[in-house]
Order: C-alpha cells, then structure tokens, then sequence
C-alpha cells in the first residue's frame, strides 16, 4: 500500500480523498494554486504545496509541478478526483514513465473512451446497446443528411471530443441540419481542437441512466446499479438519485451484467461510468467516463462502500474488497449539486461566505470545502458543496432531504439551493416522474 497519496484537485472532492486515505492510514498531500492558499483541502491534508498561480491551466493542469510536487514531497500515486486531469491519457503516461502510480484506469482505456465515437464502436462490439446513429464519424452534410435520413429526425450531433454537457446541436429536419451540422463541427474544433462529429438519434423523453462498475485491472469487475441523473439544466446534472425511480431489479440486473462483462473485458482498472439514455424499457448507450463521478456518493450510500478506499487499493494492486453477491441494495438516497449560482440565470456568484452551517442527523451527508469566513475564488468551478441524503425508500429520503435544507446555511453568496427548495414541492419530483428534459421546461414555465 501506498505511504504518501497526492491529490490533484481542490474543493470538495479534494477533502473526500484525503478523508478515504486518513481511514487508510495514508498520508496526503493538497496540492493548491495561490488563489486556494486558505482552501479547507489545503488545511486538512497532512502537507501541501503551491503548485502555481490562480489559472487551472498553469496550476491544477499544469503536470510539471504536480510531477515536482510528488517529488519533493515523496507521495508514490497521485489521486486526480474528477475533473482537471483525471481524464488526461498523456497525463497518465507522462506518470508512469516518473514511477508515480495514477489513482485510476490504464492510459490506453482513458484514450478509447476519451473519444466518443472510439468509445461508442468498442462498446458495440463488447455488446452493449447503443443509441442508433452513425456509425463512426460523419464528414460532410451529405453523408450527415443520409444518415439523419435513415434514422430518422430529430438528430443530434455531436463532438466525439465533447464533455461536460458542451458540443451538441440538434436538428429537426434537413434543413436545420445543414446548419447544426457546421456550427458543430466549427465549435467542436473551436472548443475542443477536434472537429469531428457523429450523429444519434435525438431521443424525445429519455431519462439518463448510468451504471457505476468497478474493475480490478486484471479481469474481474462487478456493477453497483445505476444511477438517475435526468434532472439536468445544459446537459449538466443537478440532482441524482439512486436507485433509478423508474428501474426494475431484472433491469438492473441485466444493463449491469453487461457493463460489469463489457469491463471485465477489457481488463479495466478502478472505478468508471457507463451512461446510458433510457425510454420505453430500452437502455442506449452515450459515453463512459472513467473516473470517480461527483455524484459517486449516491452509490455509496445504498450499498455501504467507499468507492474512493477501493480506488485506492486497486491502484496499488490490492484486490476489490467486494463481489458482485455482496453488493445488496439499501434505501435510497438523493444527492444535490450545491452551486454558488443566482437562480435563475445560473451565473456564477464567487464572493466571502459570511455564514455557513451544515446539515445533519441520521442519513445526511454533506461534502463541501466551505467554512465561514471562506471566500470562493472566481477561477473554478461553481459547485461548493453536495448534500447527499439517505432513507429506508424514496419517500424518506424526500423528507430527509427537505428536512437538511431547511438546517443548511450559506450565507454571503447566491446559491441553488432555493431551486431545490422549490423543486421538492413538485409532484413530478416526488413521484420520480421526469424526463432529461423536465427541468429545462420547469425553469421557462417556472421563472418566465
Ligand atoms: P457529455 O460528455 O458532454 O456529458 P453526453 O454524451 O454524456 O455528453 O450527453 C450529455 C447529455 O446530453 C445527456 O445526459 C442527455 O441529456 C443529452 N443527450 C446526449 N445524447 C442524446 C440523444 N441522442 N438524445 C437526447 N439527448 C441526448
């Protein structure tokens, strides 16, 4: 096992690796920007090291100094959280070739799922189902009209570089093809430096559905269920809940065969995410992320295990501490994306935190770096805590979840958290009864 794990991340998900390597018995190292010198994840690593100025890309991103930093500190591996590098093939290869272990899959799997049009041909060939469309890439708007044509509208295309919700265009006929056919692969080259495209089928009410596996690197890997993230505003997810409201035990049993085979397969590493578009009892395959999700503690919390501990053992070739028998499924539980955001333009709201308190009590946890007195820089990312309940069935988790609201205070800044205040009186909420395309409709009807 590891002595010494550096962790290339800030904010929350920094605290919840250091918190899994204390339980281990592994020191850790923060490593920060000068713009996060009084960061909570600074403050409670056993050490930490400046990395560069405020910019991720010449302090988070910047693999140089988190290279130097493993080596004036002695850290063996460094663990990425998400985000930032954690999806970064070259960055995993320029680690080995130092003899520092990366806390997560082999270069060569983060490279094939990296690219979406890569990652949707292996997939197919391992067998799991995916969303009819072009098969490969799609390089002029002939070919985009045939294929839209045989498929039939509405389509959407998108960047086989895409991320985080951005290089996607859909179109309701040909001649909104034309049109979201070029501006795509203009902002994907612009946005991503790849202009390569490749059309779906533009699915109508389907809800997102993603599967969590884990692998131990040498052929074995299970599933932990799936998870619903169908609440989302941009293509960006806002509330996530486990189990899925709507997935049958023989569902999950089946999608999560698949995925745990497709895997093992491959011989994958670590803990990953295959996400699927799910209507009318059909699960279509979109991408795989592979690395820890931000919204891994729903998965938790129903099945008792600490993903980031079994991260961490995998890494250093120890073996998964569970099979697939051993993972039974308890309660349910909700997690809420806590952004520094005004409602309802969603525009970013850096600034000091004069107040803060967090909830508590029997099933809640709440994963933040703020404390009182924190002021929130304007260079990262939104997202300043996640409340995360837990409840024997979904309706307890409701009520907790409500109940923790009420008891958390943010103060000094605006945040999303009146919106799920808000959300929690709909009855399509309490009932589990929406679509990818709920919120988006509730936020114009609801604040027009
Ligand atoms: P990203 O990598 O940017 O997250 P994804 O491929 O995972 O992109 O898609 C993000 C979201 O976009 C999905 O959760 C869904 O809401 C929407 N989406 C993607 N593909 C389709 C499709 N074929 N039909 C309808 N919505 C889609």
């Amino acid at each position: 096992m590891f002595d010494k794990i550096l962790i290339a991340n800030r904010g929350e998900i920094a605290l919840r690796v250091i918190r899994a390597c204390r339980e281990m018995g592994i020191a850790s190292v923060a490593v920060h920007s000068t713009a996060d010198a009084d960061a909570m994840h600074v403050r409670m690593a056993d050490e930490s090291v400046c990395i560069g100025p405020p910019p991720s890309s010449q302090s988070y991103l910047s693999m140089p100094a988190l290279i130097s930093a493993c080596e004036i500190t002695g850290a063996q591996a460094i663990h990425p959280g998400y985000g930032f590098l954690s999806e970064n093939a070259g960055f995993v290869q320029m680690l080995e070739d130092h003899d520092i272990t990366f806390i997560g899959p082999r270069a060569e799997h983060i490279r094939i799922m990296g690219d979406k049009i890569t990652a949707k041909d292996t997939m197919k060939a391992l067998g799991v189902p995916c969303v009819p469309g072009s098969d490969g890439g799609v390089n002029d708007v002939d070919q985009a009209k045939a294929v839209a044509g045989q498929i039939g509208y509405p389509v959407i295309i998108k960047a086989t570089a895409g991320g985080g919700g951005r290089g996607m265009k859909v179109a309701q006929d040909e001649t909104g093809l034309e049109v979201a056919f070029r501006t795509a692969r203009a902002e994907a080259k612009a946005a991503f430096g790849n202009p390569d495209v490749y059309i779906e089928k533009y699915l109508q009410r389907p809800r997102h559905i993603e599967i969590q596996v884990f692998g131990d690197g040498k052929g074995r890997a299970v599933h932990l269920g799936e998870r619903d993230c169908s609440l989302q505003r941009r293509h960006q997810k806002v509330l996530e809940e486990a189990p899925g409201p709507v997935i049958t035990p023989e569902e999950r049993a089946r999608i999560g065969k698949v995925c745990a085979d497709a895997v093992a397969k491959i011989g994958y590493a670590g803990a990953g995410t295959i996400e699927f578009l799910y209507e009318d009892g059909e699960f279509y395959f979109i991408e795989m992320n592979t690395r820890l999700q931000v919204e891994h503690p729903v998965t938790e919390a129903i099945f008792g295990v600490d993903l980031v501990r079994q991260q961490i053992r995998v890494a250093a070739g120890l073996p998964m501490e569970f099979h697939q028998e051993d993972l039974v499924i308890n309660g349910h539980s909700i997690e809420v994306r806590i952004n520094a955001e005004k409602v309802p333009t969603f525009s970013p709201c850096p600034g000091k935190i004069t107040q803060y308190h967090a909830p508590g009590g029997l099933g809640v946890r709440m994963d933040s770096a703020l404390y009182q007195g924190y002021s929130i820089p304007p260079y990262y990312d939104s997202l300043i805590g996640k409340l995360i309940v837990h409840g024997r069935d979904r309706d307890e988790a409701l009520a907790r979840l409500s109940r923790a609201l009420g008891e958390l205070i943010v103060d000094g800044v605006d945040t999303t958290v009146p919106l799920f205040r808000a959300l929690l009186d709909e009855p399509d909420i309490r009932s589990g009864n929406y679509s990818i395309h709920w919120l988006e409709r509730w936020l114009e009807t609801h604040y027009a």
